[in-house]
């Protein structure tokens, strides 16, 4: 069976930015995870720790085989893939190569100690709203049911800007 209407939220604040986003939509594709849309990319300021360079994010639509904490798995899999590419002394805490976080899974509610489905904070990041909405502007909030632009509204004073494509 195919799951379909599965948002991933995608981001990095380290690096080569975009191109960590690019190299897990490659791995999450060779791991039957494939992506039916994209937003584009937006760069955003930090929330929590400021002091940290801005982040890249970015909001994928996909369809999978795997069911919630499958799919889970596949993404702690190819953020760790991804993590090996840092160099030997990031041990540290603070900014991050890769982040992959399941937005929502079709209208599941999922209340485990591992997996909470929708992603509990998404409501209050505009970086997470702002792509979701921009590719998937019908879509409700399943506990809600509320349509996600309410949710903008409240946080629009966060900042973030679309980032222009990549100059080919
Ligand atoms: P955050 O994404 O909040 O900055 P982390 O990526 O470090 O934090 O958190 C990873 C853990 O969050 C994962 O090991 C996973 O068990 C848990 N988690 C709970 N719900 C989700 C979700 N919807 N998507 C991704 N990870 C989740
Ligand atoms: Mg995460």
């Amino acid at each position: 069976m195919m799951h379909k209407g599965v948002y991933l939220a995608l981001g990095s604040n380290i690096g080569e930015r975009e191109r960590h986003l690019l190299s897990a939509l490659a791995l999450l594709e060779e791991r039957d995870v494939h992506i039916s849309k994209s937003s584009a990319i937006y760069e955003t300021e930090p929330r929590d720790f400021i002091d940290q360079p801005w982040f890249l994010n970015m909001v994928v639509q996909c369809e999978t085989r795997h069911f919630p904490l499958q799919l889970l798995a596949v993404l702690l899999g190819v953020e760790r893939e991804l993590g090996r590419m840092r160099s030997p002394s990031a041990v540290r805490r603070g900014p991050r190569v890769i982040d992959l976080d399941i937005l929502l899974f079709g209208s599941a509610l999922i209340e485990t100690p591992q997996l909470q489905v929708p992603h509990p904070r998404m409501l209050e990041r505009r970086f997470v709203l702002e792509p979701l909405i921009e590719i998937a502007p019908d879509v409700r909030h399943p506990d809600s049911k509320e349509p996600l632009s309410k949710y903008l509204k409240l946080v629009c004073g966060q900042k973030v800007r679309v980032k222009p494509p990549p100059s080919l």
